[in-house]
């Protein structure tokens, strides 16, 4: 069967550059890229690629010189203040170093996501903080602060936190880089079922091959260029 729905990422013909004249230097060239609602992509390639880069642009954490980035069929290049902060209520980020409040218990974290959203979620946002910790397997530690969580449920918190408000779009960077093996694969496989069980659409930027095997897709950035490559897991294991 074929899907009719509009893509809930479409990049086409983005360039990006820092800089400015003599020091201005182009790290994303001629980027084309599609992603349907629900897939899981993972974004993989050699350090300083220009990976981050392409995530934050989509994040609309920065904009870029040239070229189309729509998401959710909106154009967020040239994008105003508030469209982007709009936008950005649909994403959930997920960052390598967690980024939990350290003054925060673990409850209080997810709440405060919520909290931004309040404006549109309904009920008891401790309640929902709550079950949301659940979901994660941290039904036990929702009173603790991160300085007395491991690497795994940090990031476990990390992922309630994204996940809360129901984003349509999680954006991933290096989510497993702190973690040992084990704890890593847990917390992919996490954002794997609950990305299946919400129907948001994940990329994951990584250098971890221990969980290629989760992604619908893999693509490949080198030198500021996406590989058209569309592998999926199957193919290249
Ligand atoms: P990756 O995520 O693949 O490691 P990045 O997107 O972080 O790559 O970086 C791509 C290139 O852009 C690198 O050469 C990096 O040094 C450069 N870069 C990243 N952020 C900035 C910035 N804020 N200012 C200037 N150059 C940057």
């Amino acid at each position: 069967m074929t899907t009719t729905q509009a893509p809930v990422i479409k990049i086409h013909n983005l360039d990006h550059f820092f800089g400015s004249d003599n020091t201005r230097k182009q790290v994303l060239f001629d980027i084309n890229l599609e992603i349907q609602a629900g897939e899981i992509v993972i974004m993989t390639g050699p350090s300083g690629s220009g990976k981050t880069t392409l995530l934050t642009l989509m994040g609309g954490l920065r904009s870029a010189q040239s070229g189309s980035l729509q998401i959710l069929q909106q154009e967020i290049n040239g994008a105003t203040k508030p469209q982007l902060t709009k936008l950005r209520s649909n994403i959930g980020y997920i960052f390598q170093a967690h980024n939990l409040m350290s003054f925060l218990t673990a409850k209080q974290n997810v709440r405060m996501s919520l909290e931004l959203h309040e404006h549109y979620l309904n009920g008891d946002l401790d309640q929902q903080a709550v079950s949301m910790l659940e979901a994660v397997g941290l039904e036990h530690r929702v009173d603790y602060f991160p300085h007395d969580l491991s690497g795994g449920q940090k990031q476990r918190v990390a992922i309630a936190r994204a996940l809360a408000s129901r984003p349509k779009i999680v954006l991933a960077d290096e989510p497993t880089a702190a973690l040992d093996k084990k704890s890593g694969r847990d917390v992919v496989e996490l954002m794997q079922t609950l990305a299946k069980e919400q129907g948001c659409t994940i990329l994951i930027v990584t250098h971890d091959n221990r969980i290629l095997d989760v992604a619908d897709r893999i693509i490949y950035m080198e030198d500021g260029r996406l590989s058209q490559n569309t592998a999926t897991t199957k193919s290249i294991s």
